[in-house]
């Protein structure tokens, strides 16, 4: 997690609100309204308000962490590109209209980048002439643009969105197939320190192209994929996984698991007894492709082997999908109160509200806590609005804080204060003291666990 700063709802730009648009039919895409992260500025683009840019933040922060991990390094290309490279790789034309294409004041033809295969070959290219160099993966994170047709449920399927995407260069197709598997197991670890099931799935390379291919996919109602899957692939857990090879990941691949257009039927049935067959709908969340020389043939990706042959390189490209993910997870983690954050993502780890603003010990205890978690570096949020205790319940709820503190005159008269888990409803009251070494256990400010 960063470390972001604590604030006060009386002076934060938080605006929940009830009003929905009529296109909002998603809940996650209600829910991101209603409690203030985002705002439509343009159809399918988004304007990310402090509480939600702190929840993008964190997911970023996680698959960073994860693709830094397996040493995929992070760098950062433009937006706008040359249409030239698109050209000759032959994307130009197959595109389509999801490409915003622009002219600039010379007539040259530009494009907002809907991806960076292309750039990122050149780049390499332009520099990289040896296997001393190999194997080398890069990532970026970055906006993209795809003029998507029918941009619809909020960020999930927006025309600007987030994106992490990693490109890995290897010497020979059986190295760049070990990098694919590395980018696969960071993907498993990923999703799992992001609070969801993600399901590794056969897929159509589709316009990118190529050989080899997973789609990763969270289960629920509103996705867009049809899948068909061995139920037992819920059960595995990745936060255990020891490796990054291919034998690592083995349980992963060895039960079934398509979308629907790549799905066969009959290896269906034949692999998956009746009472694990599982169709349902899911979001994809990530996708992770190995093309061989695919971009490297056309852009001249050329590196001289050990014995002085000149080969195309190899190549694998690994998408995230950061700011679907934040409408994902809500799709995942909600209730009838609104959003359940895992800890992991939060915006803020603890909510205090003070049930009597205006109270002098209510007020002097909050701005106690809230000075003291701040020296503990746990990021927090003061509810010191002259509003209604009901109202203050609410919209903490509303806005999914996991821990949420509550201050009144009669807990201060006991010496303790009430605490709720946001997710379990549970109540507990704790003495001051007993506060601190709380909140040291469950902060998820802890390093990530080491390499494997
Ligand atoms: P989809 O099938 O959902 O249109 P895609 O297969 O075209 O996605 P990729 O090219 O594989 O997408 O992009 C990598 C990731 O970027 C996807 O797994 C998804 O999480 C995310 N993504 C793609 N399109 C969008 C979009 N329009 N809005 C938000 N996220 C997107
Ligand atoms: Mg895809």
């Amino acid at each position: 997690m960063i470390s972001f700063p604590s604030d006060r709802v009386s002076s934060l730009f938080l605006p929940t609100t009830r009003e929905l648009p009529a296109d909002a039919h998603a809940l996650s895409h209600q829910l991101m309204l209603r409690a203030g992260l985002i705002r439509q500025t343009s159809a399918g683009i988004y304007a990310w308000l402090p509480l939600g840019y702190r929840v993008l933040r964190h997911i970023e922060q996680i698959v960073r962490e994860e693709q830094n991990r397996i040493n995929a390094q992070e760098m950062l290309m433009p937006t706008i590109q040359n249409a030239d490279i698109w050209q000759t790789s032959g994307r130009y034309d197959n595109y389509g209209p999801e490409m915003l294409r622009l002219k600039d004041r010379h007539n040259r033809d530009m494009l907002y980048g809907p991806t960076n295969e292309e750039m990122i070959t050149q780049l390499f290219a332009q520099d990289v002439h040896s296997y001393k160099n190999l194997p080398l993966s890069l990532y970026h994170i970055q906006w993209k643009f795809r003029d998507e047709i029918r941009p619809r449920f909020g960020v999930m399927r927006g025309r600007e969105f987030l994106m992490k995407d990693a490109y890995s260069f290897d010497i020979s197709e059986k190295h760049g197939l070990e990098s694919y598997y590395a980018m696969f197991a960071a993907y498993l670890r990923t999703f799992e320190r992001l609070g969801l099931k993600a399901i590794p799935m056969q897929a159509n390379t589709g316009p990118i192209g190529g050989n080899k291919s997973h789609e990763f996919v969270i289960l629920a109602e509103t996705g867009e994929s049809r899948i068909f899957c061995d139920a037992r692939l819920l059960k595995l857990n990745a936060s255990q996984l020891q490796g990054t090879t291919e034998k690592h990941i083995a349980p992963w691949l060895s039960f079934y698991a398509a979308t629907d257009d790549e799905v066969d039927m009959n290896l269906y049935h034949e692999q998956v007894p009746p009472e694990y067959r599982l169709q349902t709908q899911g979001i994809e969340v990530g996708h992770i492709f190995f093309f061989g020389d695919k971009y490297s043939i056309p852009l001249g990706a050329f590196v001289e082997t050990q014995n002085g042959q000149k080969v195309p390189v190899q190549m694998g490209s690994y998408g995230i999908g950061i700011s679907r993910l934040a409408g994902a997870i809500i799709e995942a983690c909600h209730d009838e109160n609104g959003i359940v954050w895992p800890s992991s993502i939060a915006p803020y780890l603890v909510g205090i509200i003070n049930i009597k603003n205006g109270d002098l010990e209510c007020d002097s205890l909050s701005q106690e806590l809230f000075s003291r978690f701040q020296v503990m570096n746990i990021p927090c949020l003061l509810d010191d609005r002259n509003e209604r205790p009901g109202v203050k319940f609410k919209d903490m709820d509303l806005i999914g804080i996991p821990w949420h503190i509550i201050i009144g005159p009669k807990n201060i008269k006991e010496h303790v204060v009430e605490i709720k888990n946001r997710k379990s409803g549970e109540r507990s009251f704790l003495s001051f003291d007993q506060l601190e070494s709380f909140f040291k256990h469950i902060s998820p400010h802890h390093p990530p666990s080491p390499s494997p």
